[in-house]
This record gives structure tokens, C-alpha cells and sequence, in this order.
């Protein structure tokens, strides 16, 4: 059980992700979570970084998702610019949201990689449903919601029965 709390791979931001490793591997699609994954829980829009990031996975030849559990009207602001597909108010860890993104993209799991901050969420429900899990750190943990805040009390159990278990090594965080 613990272990599907687990990522495939740690890194600091989506930039330091290695997309063209991912595609070699026979990567397709990104789904990915919106607040404190691409920017701040806080920030209406896409940064010019992010803008051009997306552009980066695109040429890569990756398909985009966004999955997020928050509301409509963020996520589509946010979304719409950029003319991204995108699931709100989608309940991970819940596996529905992330078969409705693979739908999107027509793609199966085992094509697809999910990034996203928090283990309770993005990790948890991509395991569960067969995707590769990236886990970045939350962007401005300061602006988070009860719900996240509740969440990240959770993570920091896990977290120490994992390093108690000797299945978590801080060494693998770049
Ligand atoms: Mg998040």
C-alpha cells in the first residue's frame, strides 16, 4: 500500500524533466496537474517559461493534459490561452480524470506519464492507474487551500514511514 505513494522519478521543477529520455522510452502523453506544478495555486496564467515549455514538449512530440482538482473557472482561464484539453474538479487520487485524460489523448497508460506536487493526489492516483509518476516540488506551498494543507500533513507521514522502511532516499531528489 505505502509504496503506491511512491513516484518513478523526483525532480525539482518540470523544467529539469527529461523529455526526450521520456520519448525514447515510448512516452507520449503528459497529463499533468496545474497549482504548484506549473505555477503558483495562486497564479491566474501560464509564465513565459511554461509557455515555452509546453511549446518544447509539443515538438518533442508529446501530448498535453491538464488534470486538476480544482474549479472550472481556474482552470479553464488558465487552460484556455494556451489551448490545452483539460479535466477539472477531477477528484484524484480518483483513477476516472486521469482515464478521461488518457481518452483525450488516445493514448493507454503505459504511454503516459503524470506529473504533479503532491503524493496523496497526483502520485497516488497515477500509480493506481498504471501511468509513470513524476513528483516535482509544490511551487508556493504558502498559498495552499485546507485541503492540500491536510494533505500535506498526510505526505509528511508517509514520508517517514517510507525513510523508516528505507524505501525513500533524499539523494534522489535533482
Ligand atoms: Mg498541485
Amino acid at each position: 500500500m505505502l509504496e503506491k505513494f511512491i513516484p518513478r522519478l523526483r525532480v525539482n521543477t518540470v523544467y529539469d524533466i527529461d523529455l526526450e529520455a521520456l520519448y525514447a522510452q515510448g512516452y507520449r502523453g503528459i497529463i499533468t496537474d496545474l497549482d504548484n506544478t506549473l505555477v503558483g495555486a495562486k497564479e491566474p496564467h501560464a509564465t513565459p517559461e511554461l509557455v515555452a515549455w509546453l511549446e518544447t514538449a509539443k515538438q518533442a512530440g508529446f501530448q498535453v493534459v491538464i488534470v486538476s482538482n480544482n474549479d472550472e473557472g481556474r482552470v479553464s482561464l488558465f487552460t484556455k490561452p494556451l489551448g490545452i484539453p483539460f479535466v477539472h474538479a477531477a477528484r484524484k487520487p480518483r483513477r476516472k480524470p486521469f482515464r478521461k485524460a488518457l481518452s483525450l489523448m488516445n493514448l493507454s497508460a503505459a504511454q503516459t506519464v503524470v506529473i504533479g506536487d503532491q503524493m496523496l493526489t497526483d502520485v497516488f492516483g497515477g500509480n493506481r492507474t498504471g501511468l509513470y509518476t513524476i513528483l516535482v516540488l509544490p511551487i508556493a506551498a504558502a498559498d495552499e487551500g485546507v485541503m492540500t494543507q491536510f494533505n500535506r500533513r498526510m505526505e509528511k507521514v508517509i514520508l517517514r514511514r517510507l525513510r523508516k522502511k528505507g524505501l525513500w532516499h533524499e539523494e534522489e531528489q535533482r
